[in-house]
């Protein structure tokens, strides 16, 4: 900001400068050999008359510079209004070189990245409402059938099914978006414990024994002793969401393979199961919010789990990455430090 004020006062001083530069030159080759023959005349006009129109001449040039080198500063006044507005389409002219130049480029770069925060956000309660109001639309359908009556027993229980299915999801969905939206806004990982992540990733496992034990699926586990530092609660959604997947993505029968080792205070874990993989357009969306890759299947989920996956391991100071082959399966790695940092 300093260098900017600097450079102001120097072209507002430049331009004094110029205008003066130019109306003394006007002053000595125009205005004095004039003014030199109307005073040697036989009735002269008085000194004042060249002081005067020097005068006169220096006043538009010195507006007409100052103008010019003002302009950059007044169309982003301007902008700045427009933006004030909710207008986000917005830019300024770019050009030149120096502070000016640089401020002209940061201010088109603020202003599409606000534009596109601002789409996003759209988006998202966009896609919120729409998921939050589409189980509710048939949870109310089955309910109003099933009012009406007239069902046999097995249709009333498959409607019953339905609607308990329903809500469930609508229910994940809200502890979803409130879990996303909190660890958004959070910047550290919060309350650390000293635990042992390979212990961790063994009773999520169990935890959804009810899940992939009817369906015939077997783990096979190759845990080191991974004793880490960071918050417990966090990684356990991490387990959970991509334990999950892997069991909803595979085929029965199917196996899951999970290995975790330590090496130089860092942690890698790698799931990976022999599912239905994922297709290779849908690869590099997989973490974005609300995202589905496959329509056939989107009614099992919502789409948050692994952006909430990814911001939890981004918070913790580490990375994932998946790769999948369609048809063949799909592996998630993690690289986490052991002791995570904040
Ligand atoms: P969802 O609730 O749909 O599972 P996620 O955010 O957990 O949402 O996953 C997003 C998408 O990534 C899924 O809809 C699915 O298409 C794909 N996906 C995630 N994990 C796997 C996996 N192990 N195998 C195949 N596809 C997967």
């Amino acid at each position: 900001m300093r260098r900017l004020m600097d450079s102001t006062r120097w072209r507002f001083i430049a331009c004094v400068v110029v205008s003066n530069l130019l109306s003394g030159l006007v002053s000595i080759f125009v205005w004095m050999p004039l003014a030199d023959r109307l005073l040697t005349r036989e009735k002269p006009l008085g000194p004042w008359m060249p002081m005067l129109l020097s005068i006169l001449l220096a006043i538009p040039i010195s507006s007409f510079i100052s103008r010019v080198s003002a302009k950059p500063i007044q169309d982003m006044v301007e902008a700045t209004k427009s933006i004030s507005r909710g207008d986000y389409t917005v830019r300024v002219e770019e050009g030149g070189s120096g502070d000016i130049a640089e401020l002209l480029r940061s201010f088109n770069r603020m202003t599409a990245e606000l534009g596109s925060t601002e789409m996003m956000r759209n988006d998202f309660i966009n896609t919120f409402s729409h998921e939050f109001k589409t189980p509710i639309v048939s949870i109310r359908g089955f309910a109003r059938r099933l009012r009406r009556g007239g069902l046999t027993p097995e249709r009333q229980n498959e409607y019953l099914d339905f609607i308990a299915e329903e809500s469930e999801r609508l229910s994940k969905l809200a502890s979803n978006v409130l879990l996303i939206s909190r660890y958004e806004n959070q910047k550290l990982v919060g309350e650390q414990m000293d635990y042992d992540l390979d212990e961790q990733i063994r009773t999520c496992v169990l935890r959804l024994e009810s899940q992939w034990s009817p369906r015939g699926l077997i783990f096979e586990l190759d845990l080191a002793h991974l004793p880490c530092r960071n918050n417990s609660e966090m990684m356990e959604h991490v387990w959970m969401n991509l334990i999950g997947n892997a069991i909803k993505f595979s085929r029965d029968g199917g196996v899951i393979f999970i290995s975790g080792k330590m090496e130089n205070a860092f942690i890698t874990v790698s799931i990976r199961d022999e599912g239905v993989g994922i297709r290779p357009e849908d690869l590099g969306h997989i973490f974005d919010k609300f995202y589905q890759g496959d329509s056939s299947r989107a009614s099992a989920g919502n789409g948050l789990g692994l952006a909430l996956v990814h911001r939890i391991v981004e918070l913790g100071g580490g990375t994932i990455t998946a790769e999948s082959t369609v048809g063949k399966g799909t592996t998630f790695r993690l690289e986490l430090p052991a002791n995570s940092p904040g």
